[in-house]
Parts: structure tokens; C-alpha cells; sequence
């Protein structure tokens, strides 16, 4: 028997009726036929975590629970009538029982006590999920893909469980790490680092340069990549020049585990659909289908923020909150016991939004950070956020005045939703006037996931939606625009607000609302988002006013052109250079990636100046010896 499981076991009494034990991930689970140390081992798991620092569950032995039907009636009768009707699934190999409710905390009780109740009644372990109060079709089929795979999900785990506690299977030599770039290093697109310790290889990322059609994706060919030998993979966030290419990485053939934060399992298996049917849709060959999509997910092993988790003998992960997206996450490596601290903080936003907190400082150790540096030069200092938010307000009006339509070409996640804030608050305030406000297909969808996500939002926003029971995203304000006769519809129709992806116009919605609006002096468009250079976006920014695409038409753009910095998710030159002083305990390296080249190097030079830090701008294939 494994090592780590003697040692829980010497904690637990002999007439406990252990039967089975295993891993989930790293956490430790232990089977008992003793109803009693079911109910009444908190005590002592509580110990048992203090001791050994993992975290242990015990549950019923699956041959104990009682009946299935007999289970669901248990729960109706507890559960609270304003709860709703619960939605209840069956995991049996794991005595787990899945309770899908709009109102979870209601289901769960005053300190857990109807859970408990559920545990006492029905043997069962249940777990709470909330239902999405917008309806979520790509929600309800990744959980039908979990609970499908019920029966692998169980081997997979205890699987990455015995990676971690089995020990070391390299030679430990001399003590080494190593991060080598293999994107989005000086460039905004296809991030991707390969981390080497003396133990692990882990991928930091792997994304799509979608803005590129000569080098889209990173340097999977790189001589010290190698995908049998890759032991985890960490995403950050759901944008695609994050997470675009790791449904390929499981076509390949890898079979390990993906670490990301609930909301970024959701949504970027959305988009990573949204890209295989937009490409389909240009007659475009897709480099993975829906299969490799479902792949992702069933090796996805979910965290929440500052959960500690071991994944590999001698690399620990925390998750830290990164302000950029919905359950955008700062990933905190300990690595080596403590030999060193890495922080990579992916694409962040140290600011408070409307929707999320600031990206967080403070870590318990903390030797060397990969930061972002996508508005890291110099001149990036955009105006502040009310400023941006007037702004919009006085072009919506104008706008809507001249009887035209406003057209916000946004990312479908970030931005998106914090731009539907403001106008929501807007209208609500009569600062605009009441237009429909269309969400076209994919920026709905992603919406309809942040619905499920509430404990995500800033403490301001969960105030609103728990407290006063007011979720702006309900307003009914916001018009789902979907099929091509909805899309006709509102082409055709009257003044209003409409976003639509892709954010850097390059294909979708976006696009083609575009085509029909550019030559109308009376519409507007707002760019809002980071704009590729080469894109469309880019170059409308750029006030060209000629616009041939697909070298089959030309467009001559009448249409008014504004770009508003101030609403990008990521920090400004200011916010990052406040970033770095206040990171807690300040690092001894900082290295500098997702900018173009000048930032990169102009960020580098000035916290090197200002802050006294060593700092470095890698390119890609650069590797850099960490420690
Ligand atoms: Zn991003």
C-alpha cells in the first residue's frame, strides 16, 4: 500500500470498518461499512488534515447506501420548498449524491445542517451544484459528460493521486527549474510555457494565436517537449490565446490532468466549440473536433481560489484570483518542498471592476513571477474607468439620437459581461436611452455561465445578487439574438446596442454586422478590447476607412470609429508597475511576457529602474533557469 494511505490509516480506529480507500486527485478518500464513523468522524479528519496536510474524506461504502429511488425522496422531503423541485444524480461508485438547485443554499442549510440531515437519512455523500438561472445547454451537457464517464472519472483520479503520492520516478540529482517559452512570449497570443523541475513537466497554458494565420499555435515541437511526458496541465483563463489548443493536446494522446477553475472549464469548452463551428463555417479545417472537447473536460480536475493542491511529488498549486475573466485564475507554484515560488499570473487586472475583485498580491512565498505586459509600455495609460463609462454613454446617446445602432465587437467572455453592467446600470439610471440591448449567440451563452458562478463576482456584485436579490444579467433589457432570422431581424430593425465576438473582428457575428452597418453614417462602432495587429479591429482602429475583405469586396467605412481603452480586462501600464510594488513578499525575478516586444522590454527596464528587481524579457524558444 502507498505510503501516504498507511499514514492516514494509523489515525483512524480499528472498529471504523475501513473497506476501500483511493485517491481523488490528491485528495484521500476512505470507504467504511460503520454508519457511525460516517456520521461522526469530522473530529477526527479535522486531525488528520492538521497532521498531514491533505485533505481526507470518508464516505459509505457503496454497497451501504440506501436505495436510489428511496434517496430521492429523502431529499425532496429535506430539501425546502423555495429551493425548487432539486434535480438529483447518482454517482455509485463513489457513494456521491449530485443535488443541482437554483438556490444551493438553501439545500445545504444553516451550517450545513440539511446536508447533514441528507448524510444521516440516506448514507449518501452529497455534493451541490447550482442550477444556472439563465439556461445553459453547454452547462447541462459537460455535466452529462461527467456523469456519463462516472466509472473512469474514479480510475483517472486515483490514477493522478498515485502520480502524486508514489513518489519520485526521476533521479534526483541537482536541484533545477526550468521555464522554457514556447509562446506568447513578446506577443499577445498562443501563451504556452513548458515548467521542468527535477520531477515534473507541466504546461502553463497552451493557446491559439488567433489573430495569426502564419504561426497560430506554439512550439509543440520544441526539443524538450515532449506530451508523453507531460504530467499536468495548468490553464489560467478561457480565452482562446489561452486555452484554444489543449482539446488538441488530448487528441495527440495525452491522458493527464487539466487544472482550471470551474468557470473556465465551462467556458472554454465553449469557446473552444465556438472556434471549431466558426472555422467550420469559413470552410476552414479545425485542427480538433467536439470529441477532443470532451476529452478536456473529463481530465479536468476543478479548483477554487487558495485551494492548495498537490499535483505532481514536488510541485504544489494555488489558484489566486486574477481580475481578467470570470474564474480567471494567477497560478501559484511550490515547488521542491519549498526550494522555490513561482508565480505565472496569465493575463490579470489589478482594478476593481464591476464584476470582479483585483488581482490579488499577497502569497505566503514568492521568489519568482511571469507577469503579463499586454498594456506594459510606456504609453499605455488609459483614461480612468469613468471617464470610458461617460464615454460610452455619450456615443450611445449620439448614437441613438441619429436613429442609428451602436456595434460592440467583444470578446464573448470579460469584457463582455462588465459592458452589459454599465449599460444595464445605465438604463437603470435613465443615463441611456431604453433600447434593446441584443447579446448575440456565444457572449448569451457565456452569460448564462457566469449566472452559475455568482460566488466568483466581487464582493459588491454578490451583495447585490445574494442580499437584494437583484442579478443585472436578469434584466430584461438584454435580447438573445441566436438564429440568422433573430440576427435579420435586428439588422433591419431600429436603434440599439449590440455585442457580438469576435472581439478583434476577426470572423463571427461581429463581422458580419459590421458589413451591414459600415456604410451607414448613423451607426457607431465601439472597440473595446485588445486589437491584434493585422486584424480588422486593428485596422478600423486605425481609422482606415477602405476595407477590403477576402479580397473579394471592399467596404468603405462611414460608420463612426471609437476605441476605449479603459474597458480592457487587462492592467494599465500604471496598475502593473502598482502590481509589482505591492506584490507581498516582493520577488528576487520578474519575467515578462504577452506584450509586444517594446512593452515587454520597456516594462522589463523600468521595474528593473524603479523596483530594483532582476527582470526579463524572453522571446520564444527562450528557456530561462529559474533556479
Ligand atoms: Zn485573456
Amino acid at each position: 500500500m502507498n505510503e501516504i494511505l498507511k499514514e492516514v490509516l494509523k489515525y483512524i480506529p480499528d472498529k471504523s470498518k475501513i473497506c476501500d480507500s483511493g485517491f481523488e486527485g490528491a485528495n484521500i478518500v476512505l470507504y467504511t461499512e460503520d454508519k457511525e464513523f460516517f456520521l461522526g468522524s469530522n473530529g477526527l479528519i479535522k486531525e488528520i488534515v492538521d497532521n498531514i496536510k491533505k485533505r481526507v474524506e470518508i464516505r459509505m461504502s457503496p454497497s451501504k447506501t440506501l436505495d436510489q429511488e428511496e434517496t430521492e425522496k429523502e431529499i425532496e422531503k429535506i430539501a425546502p420548498k423555495e429551493a425548487g423541485k432539486p434535480h438529483v444524480i447518482f454517482d455509485p461508485q463513489r457513494s456521491i449524491v449530485i443535488i443541482e438547485a437554483e438556490k444551493p443554499g438553501l439545500i445545504i442549510g444553516k451550517a450545513g445542517e440539511l446536508l447533514k440531515e441528507i448524510k444521516k437519512r440516506t448514507s449518501w455523500s452529497p455534493l451541490v451544484k447550482r442550477t444556472p438561472i439563465i439556461r445553459s445547454t453547454i452547462i447541462e451537457k459537460i455535466r452529462q459528460v461527467l456523469y456519463e464517464n462516472n466509472d473512469y472519472r474514479k480510475k483517472f483520479l486515483n490514477k493522478v493521486g498515485r502520480r502524486i503520492y508514489d513518489g519520485w520516478v526521476r533521479e534526483k540529482k541537482n536541484e533545477w527549474i526550468k521555464a522554457s517559452f514556447l509562446g506568447g512570449a513578446r506577443q499577445v497570443g498562443r501563451s504556452c510555457i513548458l515548467l521542468q523541475t527535477q520531477e515534473s513537466r507541466i504546461l502553463l497554458d497552451c493557446g491559439i494565436d488567433i489573430a495569426s494565420e502564419k504561426e497560430p499555435f506554439p512550439f509543440l515541437d520544441a526539443p524538450e517537449f515532449n506530451l508523453n511526458e507531460l504530467d499536468a496541465i495548468i490553464v489560467t483563463h478561457s480565452h482562446l490565446d489561452h486555452c484554444g489548443l489543449v482539446p488538441y493536446l488530448y487528441k495527440l494522446g495525452y491522458k493527464g490532468p487539466v487544472y482550471m477553475t470551474l468557470p473556465t472549464r465551462d467556458i472554454s469548452s465553449l469557446l473552444a466549440l465556438d472556434y471549431i463551428s466558426v472555422a467550420q463555417k469559413e470552410g476552414n479545417k479545425t485542427l480538433y473536433t467536439s470529441k477532443d472537447v470532451k476529452e478536456m473536460v473529463k481530465h479536468c480536475i476543478p479548483l477554487g481560489y487558495e485551494e492548495v493542491t498537490d499535483i505532481t511529488p514536488d510541485v504544489r498549486l494555488t489558484f489566486y484570483n486574477a481580475g481578467h475573466t470570470l474564474g480567471s485564475a494567477m497560478c501559484h507554484l511550490h515547488i521542491g518542498n519549498g526550494l522555490h515560488n513561482l508565480l505565472y499570473t496569465g493575463d490579470m487586472n489589478y482594478e476593481l471592476s464591476n464584476l470582479l475583485a483585483p488581482a490579488s498580491t499577497k502569497f505566503p512565498r514568492l521568489e519568482t513571477a511571469i507577469i503579463e505586459s499586454t498594456y506594459g509600455g510606456k504609453d499605455d495609460i488609459p483614461p480612468p474607468r469613468e471617464e470610458c463609462e461617460q464615454e460610452l454613454m455619450r456615443i450611445v446617446n449620439e448614437t441613438i439620437n441619429k436613429k442609428g445602432k451602436v456595434l460592440l465587437p467583444v470578446l464573448g467572455v470579460g469584457r463582455s459581461q462588465e459592458i452589459m453592467l454599465i449599460l444595464e446600470k445605465a438604463m437603470r439610471n435613465k443615463l441611456i436611452p431604453e433600447v434593446p440591448i441584443y447579446i448575440h449567440g456565444m457572449v448569451w451563452d457565456v452569460t448564462a455561465i457566469h449566472t452559475t458562478y455568482p460566488d466568483f463576482f466581487n464582493n459588491n456584485m454578490k451583495k447585490q445578487i445574494f442580499h437584494h436579490d437583484q442579478n443585472p444579467f436578469l434584466s430584461n433589457i438584454f435580447k438573445r439574438v441566436g438564429s440568422k432570422k433573430e440576427m435579420e431581424e435586428v439588422i433591419n430593425g431600429g436603434p440599439c446596442v449590440i455585442l457580438a465576438t469576435s472581439g478583434m473582428m476577426v470572423a463571427g457575428p461581429s463581422v458580419e454586422y459590421f458589413k451591414e452597418f459600415a456604410s451607414n453614417n448613423r451607426n457607431s462602432l465601439v472597440l473595446t478590447c485588445y486589437q491584434g495587429p493585422g486584424t480588422l479591429g486593428r485596422r478600423l482602429e486605425n481609422q482606415e476607412k477602405e476595407i477590403r475583405i477576402n479580397n473579394t469586396e471592399t467596404i468603405s467605412v462611414k460608420m463612426d470609429v471609437y476605441a476605449i481603452k479603459g474597458f480592457s480586462g487587462h492592467s494599465s501600464r500604471t496598475q502593473l508597475m502598482n502590481f509589482v510594488k505591492r506584490l507581498n513578499p516582493k520577488p528576487k525575478k520578474i519575467i515578462i511576457m504577452h506584450g509586444e516586444s517594446s512593452k515587454c522590454l520597456d516594462l522589463a527596464s523600468s521595474i528593473h529602474k524603479l523596483a530594483r528587481i532582476e527582470t526579463n524579457a524572453p522571446k520564444n524558444l527562450e528557456a530561462i533557469r529559474i533556479r
